[in-house]
């Protein structure tokens, strides 16, 4: 499918620009358009593949390039007052040609957690196309602001998108490792996930010989029901000697018993199992999923319509939703098999509930230390006594 993608905020910014290097690296096309919008000159300045006149600096008048500090209510203000330079740089898009937008944020700063609810509503007032949210929640240990910053932009984010997609940063930590070196495989996850589920939808049909191929209107059927979706992924490696005979048999016009289709079929069902109860990019439980879709990749001699089938009813038990699809996205280049499952109108998300938790308690702190150095400096200011007068 393809998509106009917003980027808002650093790391919006540097997630679209992952994704525009791997459309270049697999020549998926997803991205029809990008667009990165930030209040600090320098994350502009930092990003790689979005075109130059396709980088947007609001709020110049307000923070003079310098970011907003983590201030969310800032973020939102600005984005308000400089619509209309996005919106610019929105009018360069050839709409008519995108079947959805993206907008792209961490929700525990101020820039993006601000500003991509008032982007989304602001999208939605203007074009028919959805538009879906990629929330990248903060990790635990970044502290309470950007916590009580992540949960009041998710509640709002949730409300202006047609479907948000959710990442949690926490979920996906790795102890001992830099922050700069974990955000890059972090983002390198997120693209592979989420740049197989909407590569799915772009495959030329006739193109590969696939027995049911996704189609870009599954997947924003699965996201019409709106609400908060997570992603599960699975990848099994074709053992060497089976890659060499796919290829033979491309090269000598395709020898099917060289593959045995239980073998498939129960590849593609135990891949269907992992990606869905392995790690989500949002964990959850699975019971009570609105809608589910399932996408199989890999050389198409792997995939197979019975494999596929058994995965999809597997994944309506587990869900209890009855609206669970599935096919395939052919690639016949592809050393693995792989297994992307979309959760869409989750609800039994413990995490989330934590995150509010935390941020409420954030916020009493919050509240409670600015009252408290209020009266410490009004104490340390005035003399015991009132003896002294101000000048004016
Ligand atoms: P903003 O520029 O004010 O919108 O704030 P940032 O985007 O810098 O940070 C917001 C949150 O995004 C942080 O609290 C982190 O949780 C997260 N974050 C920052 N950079 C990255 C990144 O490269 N990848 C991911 N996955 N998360 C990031």
């Amino acid at each position: 499918m393809k998509l106009a993608m917003i980027g808002f905020g650093q790391a919006g910014g540097k997630v679209l620009d992952k994704f525009l290097e791997y459309d270049e690296r697999t020549g998926s096309n997803i991205v029809k358009a990008a667009v990165a919008v930030n209040t600090a000159k320098a994350d502009l300045m930092g990003l790689k593949r979005v075109p130059e006149d396709q980088r947007v600096l609001i709020g110049q008048a307000r923070v003079k390039g310098h970011g907003v500090g983590a201030d969310n209510e800032l973020g939102a203000e600005v984005a308000e007052e400089d619509i209309d330079e996005v919106q610019g740089a929105i009018d360069n898009i050839p709409v008519h040609e995108v079947d959805a937008f993206l907008v792209i944020a961490g929700l525990g700063g101020g820039t993006g957690s601000g500003g991509a609810p008032v982007l989304a509503k602001h999208l939605k007032r203007i074009y028919t196309e959805p538009v879906y949210g990629m929330g990248i929640l903060p990790g635990a240990d970044e502290g309470g602001i950007y916590t009580l910053n992540a949960a009041r932009s998710f509640q709002t984010f949730v409300r202006e998108v047609d479907n948000l997609l959710v990442f949690d940063n926490d979920a996906w930590r790795k102890t001992g490792e830099s922050m700069e070196s974990g955000y890059a495989d972090i983002n390198e996850e997120i693209v592979r996930r989420f740049g197989i589920l909407f590569g799915a939808g772009e495959v030329e049909r006739g193109g590969e010989v696939a027995e049911s191929v996704v189609d870009s209107s599954e997947i924003i059927n699965t996201l019409a029901c709106g609400g908060v979706s997570t992603v599960g992924y699975a990848r099994e490696e074709l053992q060497r000697d089976a890659q060499q005979k796919g290829l033979l048999s491309r090269f000598t016009g395709g020898d099917e018993e060289e593959v045995d289709a239980a073998t498939t079929t129960n590849r593609i069902t135990s891949l269907v199992r992992k990606a869905t109860l392995g790690r989500l990019t949002l964990p959850c439980e699975v019971s009570g999923t609105e809608r589910a879709l399932l996408v199989m990749s890999g050389p198409p001699k792997y995939l197979n319509r019975k494999g596929i089938e058994r995965g999809r009813k597997w994944l309506e038990e587990q869900t209890g939703s009855m609206e669970v699809r599935g096919g395939d996205y052919p690639v016949s280049n592809s050393r693995y098999v792989a297994g992307v499952v979309l959760l869409s109108g989750v609800t039994n998300v413990p995490r989330i509930k934590e995150l509010q938790q935390v941020a409420i308690e954030a916020q009493e702190n919050i509240e409670e230390l600015r009252d408290a150095s209020e009266a410490n400096l009004q104490r340390l200011v005035e003399d015991d006594e009132d003896e002294l007068e101000p000048l004016f």
